[in-house]
C-alpha cells in the first residue's frame, strides 16, 4: 500500500555520503534545488545536463509541450546503455530488432532502441510506426532480414501485432522490449494472440532521466525493478529518485518524477520492485468525490474484450476546475457485442468496479458513459495513446 503524505517510503537505498556528494556535484554545475526546496524538478536537470554536455556532447530530448513548456535534457552521449547493460540485456548477438518507436521531434526513444541494438551486438531496423497499409510491402524486408524482436510503445506494439494479424503476416518474434506506456493487459494480449512466442522486456524511466527500472520474461506483467545505484523515496503524493556513481544518462538527486509508485514483490525474486500506479497530477473533483483518473483507465483497459481506453472529460459548468461528465473511449474485440449507451459493457465493468462511480452514475446516469471507437486518439510527436482529453464546447485540449 501507498503510505500516507508526510511518512515517505523507499525502494533501493544509497549511503548518505555520497547522496550528499553527489548533491554538491549537481550544486557546483548550477543545478542546486530552489532555496527551502527539499527536491528538484526539470529545471534543475536541464540546467545540470546543459553544463555536463557543454563539456562532452549529448543529445537534446524534451518531454511536455501539450499543455505548457517543453522540458529539455541533454542526455550524455553513451545514454546510460553500457551501465543499465550490466541489470538488463534484452538482446543479444544474432538478434535482429524492428524498432517502432518514432524518431524525430526530439523523442529519444528511437535512437535510444538503435543504440541498446548495437551495443548488445544486435542489428537494428530504424522503422518507425507502421500501419497496416503499409506492412505488405515492408513484410518481405522483415523476413529477408530475420527480424524476431519488436521495440515499441506498447500502443504501437498492439497496433502492429493487430496489423500482422490482419495481414496474415508471418513474423517470428521471440522478445518484444517495451517502455513509455502501461504494458496493459488488452495491450500484452494484443501482442500475444500475434506473437505467442514473444517474451517481453520492459523498462520504466522519464524522459528526463532514461530508465529506472526494468523487467523481464520472469516478472509479473506489472512489476519491475529499480536499476542498482539508485533510490526512490515516495508517499502517496510524490516519488524522488536519486541516482549515484558514474555512467548514467542523467544524473538526479531527489528528482521529482510525475507517477505514483508502490513497492512490490515480484516472482522472479529479483530485489526493489515496484509498481507504478499512475499519475501524480491526476486527480479531479467529480460531483464532490475525488476521482483519480488512472482509477478508471486501469479499470476500462482490464475490463474483458478490451484493448485500450481513453478517457474524454468535460468539465463541470459550474465549476470548471472540476469534471463534469466523462466518457470512457474504448477499442478491442468486445466493441463487436457492445450496445449503445447506458448498456456498454465497459461502462458496466466501471459502475461495478470503482465505488464512487456507481453511485454518482445512480443520481447522474448521463455523467459517465462509455463507447467503443475505431480509434483512440494519439500523442501527434510520440503516437503513443493520450490517457485523457478534455473536451469543451467548440475546442478540445490534451493533457
Ligand atoms: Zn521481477
Amino acid at each position: 500500500m501507498t503510505p500516507p503524505p508526510g511518512t515517505p517510503a523507499r525502494i533501493g537505498r544509497l549511503a548518505p555520503g555520497p547522496v550528499r556528494a553527489e548533491a554538491r556535484r549537481l550544486a557546483a554545475l548550477g543545478a542546486a534545488p530552489p532555496a527551502g526546496a527539499d527536491e528538484s524538478g526539470p529545471a534543475q536537470i536541464t540546467a545540470a545536463t546543459r553544463t555536463l554536455a557543454a563539456g562532452s556532447g549529448g543529445q537534446v530530448v524534451a518531454s511536455g509541450g501539450t499543455t505548457g513548456r517543453l522540458k529539455l535534457t541533454t542526455i550524455a552521449p553513451h545514454q546510460g546503455i553500457p551501465r543499465l547493460l550490466d541489470s538488463w540485456r534484452p538482446l543479444h548477438p544474432g538478434d535482429v530488432l524492428l524498432n517502432l518507436f518514432r524518431p524525430g521531434r526530439l523523442w529519444g526513444a528511437h535512437y535510444f532502441y538503435n543504440a541498446l541494438a548495437t551495443h548488445c551486438g544486435a542489428s537494428v531496423l530504424p522503422m518507425g510506426p507502421l500501419s497496416a497499409a503499409e506492412l505488405p510491402e515492408w513484410a518481405e524486408v522483415f523476413r529477408e532480414t530475420g527480424v524476431n524482436a519488436l521495440a515499441g510503445a506498447p500502443s504501437a506494439l498492439a497496433d502492429f501485432a493487430d496489423a500482422v494479424r490482419a495481414t496474415g503476416t508471418e513474423l517470428p518474434v521471440d522478445t518484444v522490449v517495451w517502455a513509455g506506456e502501461p504494458f496493459t493487459p488488452g495491450r500484452r494480449e494484443a501482442v500475444a494472440r500475434a506473437f505467442p512466442d514473444a517474451r517481453p522486456w520492459g523498462n520504466y524511466g522519464s524522459i528526463e532521466t532514461y530508465v529506472i527500472a526494468t523487467s523481464g520474461p520472469g516478472c509479473a506483467p506489472d512489476l519491475l525493478h529499480l536499476l542498482p545505484g539508485q533510490q526512490l523515496e515516495y508517499d502517496a503524493e510524490r516519488t524522488l529518485l536519486t541516482r549515484t556513481g558514474e555512467g548514467w544518462p542523467a544524473p538526479a538527486v531527489r528528482y521529482r518524477l510525475g507517477d505514483r509508485v508502490t513497492a512490490a514483490d515480484c516472482p522472479c525474486g529479483a530485489p526493489d520492485a515496484l509498481r507504478v500506479l499512475g499519475r501524480t497530477d491526476d486527480r479531479l473533483k467529480f460531483h464532490n468525490t475525488m476521482l483519480r483518473l488512472g482509477d478508471l483507465l486501469d479499470v476500462a483497459r482490464a475490463a474483458p474484450g478490451v484493448t485500450d481506453a481513453q478517457l474524454l472529460l468535460t468539465p463541470d459548468p459550474a465549476d470548471p476546475a472540476a469534471l463534469g461528465s466523462v466518457t470512457v473511449r474504448w477499442t478491442g474485440p468486445a466493441a463487436a457485442m457492445a450496445t449503445a449507451h447506458p448498456a456498454d459493457p465497459v461502462r458496466a465493468e466501471l459502475l461495478r468496479r470503482v465505488y464512487a462511480l456507481g453511485a454518482i452514475a445512480a443520481q447522474h446516469p448521463d455523467s459517465v458513459r462509455a463507447e467503443p471507437v475505431d480509434r483512440l486518439e494519439r500523442n501527434s510527436r510520440t503516437g503513443k495513446v493520450v490517457p485523457h482529453l478534455w473536451h469543451h464546447p467548440g475546442a478540445a485540449r490534451t493533457t
